[in-house]
C-alpha cells in the first residue's frame, strides 16, 4: 500500500500535472508538424526530405530537452520521477508512430544509450551492465520494428499492446539498471504508460487517416490517374506561379518544353484503345523517371491527350534541348511492350524560353504550341528550338 500511495503522489501532484500538459503540447505540437510536412514531403527531392526529417528529428531532440529542463526546474535538480520517464517515453514513442522517419528513429535508439552514459558519468555503477547491453537490445528490436511497419502497430491492438510492454520494461530495466528502485513500481509505471500510449494511439491513426485522406484528395487533384504525371488543373496552378516568379526574376530563363506523340492515332486505331493507353503510360512514365534523373529544375505534366509539357526553371534554351533530347534517345532504346511486341514511339518538341515580350502566359505558350507544329510539318520526329528545326 505504502508504495502504491507514494506512486500516486509521485504521479497525481501539481508538478506531475504540469509535466502532463507540456507532454500534451509537445505531442500536439508533433502532431500538427508531421500533418504538415508528411504529405508535402514525399514529393519532395531528396536533399529537402533530409531537411524534413532532421527538423522532425530536432523537434523530439528539443522536446525531450525541454522536459527535462522544465523538470529541472520544478524540482530543484532532481530529475528522478515516474512521471516524468513516463512523459519522456511519451514523447519518443510517439514520434516513432506519428513521424516515421530514419532521424527519428535514430533518436529513439540513441535516447538509451545517452541515458546510460549520462548515469555512469554521474557516477552510478556499472554493475548491471549486461542488463543495460541486455535491454537495449530488445529496445533495438522493437524501434527496428515499430519503424518499419507503424500501420500494421496501429491496427493491431495486440502488437500494439506487447510492443508498449517490452518497450516500457525494457527501460524500466534499464532505468533501473543505474538507479535501483523496488521493483514492484514497474507494475505501475507499465500500467499508466500503456494507459497513455492507448490514448496516443488513437489519436495518430485519426491524425494518419486524415493526412491520408488529404494526400488522396490531392493525388486526384493535381495528377493524371492514367500516367501518374502532373495533370493540366496542376499546369495552370503551376504556370501561374511560374509566370510570377519570371516577372520578379527576369534574369533567371524559364523554358518550356511541349511534345507530342507522333501518330498516336494509328496506335489506337491498330492495337486498340488500351494498347494506345499503355504506349500514353510507358511515355509519361519513361520521360518522369528521366526527367528527375538528369535535373531537379524540370516538371513534367500531361497537358491533354498525348501532348505533354515541362516547364524547366533556371534553365536555357540549349539546356533544356540536350536534356529532353537525352530523353527521348532512351525511350527509343526502351521501346513499349505490347504483349512481347516491341512498338516504337516517337515524338515531335518544340522548346521556347519565356521573354521579356511575353505579356501574358498565353503568348508563351502559343510560340511553343507553334514550334511543336512546325517540327510536325517537317515531318515528325523532329525538335524546334526557338524556330531552328531538327531531325532527332
Ligand atoms: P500527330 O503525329 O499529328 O500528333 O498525329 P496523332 O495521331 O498523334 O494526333 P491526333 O491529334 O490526330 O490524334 C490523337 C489521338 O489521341 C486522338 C485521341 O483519340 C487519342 N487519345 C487522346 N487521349 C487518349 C487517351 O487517354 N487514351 C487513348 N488510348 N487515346 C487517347
Ligand atoms: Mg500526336
Ligand atoms: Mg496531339
Amino acid at each position: 500500500m505504502y508504495l502504491l500511495e507514494n506512486f500516486l503522489s509521485d504521479v497525481f501532484n501539481i508538478k506531475s500535472i504540469i509535466m502532463a500538459l507540456i507532454t500534451v503540447g509537445l505531442i500536439a505540437i508533433m502532431m500538427v508538424l508531421t500533418y504538415m510536412l508528411a504529405p508535402r514531403s514525399t514529393k519532395l527531392p531528396r536533399r529537402y526530405r533530409l531537411v524534413i526529417d532532421l527538423v522532425e528529428a530536432g523537434v523530439v531532440i528539443g522536446g525531450v530537452v525541454l522536459l527535462r529542463q522544465t523538470f529541472w526546474v520544478l524540482n530543484a535538480g532532481n530529475v528522478l520521477s515516474w512521471g516524468y520517464a513516463i512523459a519522456q517515453l511519451m514523447i519518443l514513442l510517439f514520434s516513432l508512430y506519428a513521424m516515421q522517419n530514419i532521424a527519428v528513429t535514430l533518436v529513439n535508439l540513441a535516447m538509451p544509450v545517452f541515458f546510460y552514459g549520462q548515469a555512469l558519468y554521474m557516477g552510478a555503477s556499472w554493475q548491471w551492465w549486461w542488463l543495460f547491453a541486455l535491454m537495449l537490445l530488445v529496445l533495438v528490436g522493437v524501434i527496428g520494428y515499430i519503424s518499419h511497419h507503424q500501420a500494421l502497430v496501429l491496427k493491431s491492438e495486440w502488437r500494439f499492446l506487447g510492443l508498449q510492454l517490452l518497450y516500457g520494461l525494457a527501460w524500466c530495466l534499464i532505468i533501473w539498471s543505474v538507479r535501483p528502485f523496488r521493483l514492484f513500481y514497474i507494475v505501475n509505471v507499465l500500467v499508466i504508460f500503456i494507459i497513455y500510449m492507448w490514448i496516443i494511439r488513437f489519436f495518430v491513426t485519426r491524425v494518419n487517416r486524415v493526412i491520408a485522406h488529404f494526400a488522396s484528395l490531392d493525388q486526384a487533384a493535381n495528377y493524371d490517374e492514367l500516367t501518374g504525371v502532373r495533370n493540366r488543373a496542376n499546369f495552370d496552378t503551376t504556370t501561374v506561379g511560374v509566370f510570377g516568379v519570371y516577372q520578379r526574376h527576369p534574369a533567371m530563363p524559364i523554358t518550356m518544353a511541349m511534345f507530342d506523340i507522333d501518330h498516336f492515332k494509328y496506335f489506337n486505331d491498330d492495337y486498340g484503345h488500351l494498347a494506345g493507353d499503355a504506349v500514353l503510360k510507358h511515355v509519361a512514365q519513361h520521360f518522369n523517371q528521366e526527367l528527375l534523373r538528369q535535373t531537379n529544375h524540370g516538371e513534367l505534366f500531361r497537358y491533354g491527350g498525348e501532348e505533354f509539357v515541362i516547364i524547366f526553371e533556371n534553365t536555357e534554351p540549349l539546356e533544356a534541348q540536350r536534356i529532353v533530347t537525352a530523353i527521348r534517345d532512351t525511350l527509343q532504346h526502351e521501346p513499349v511492350n505490347l504483349n512481347g511486341k516491341k512498338l516504337n514511339v516517337t515524338v515531335s518538341i518544340g522548346i521556347s524560353a519565356l521573354q521579356t515580350t511575353d505579356l501574358n502566359f498565353d503568348s508563351w505558350f502559343k510560340r511553343v504550341d507553334h514550334y511543336l507544329y512546325l517540327a510536325k510539318e517537317a515531318g515528325r520526329d523532329r525538335i524546334t528550338v526557338e524556330g531552328d528545326t531538327q531531325k532527332l
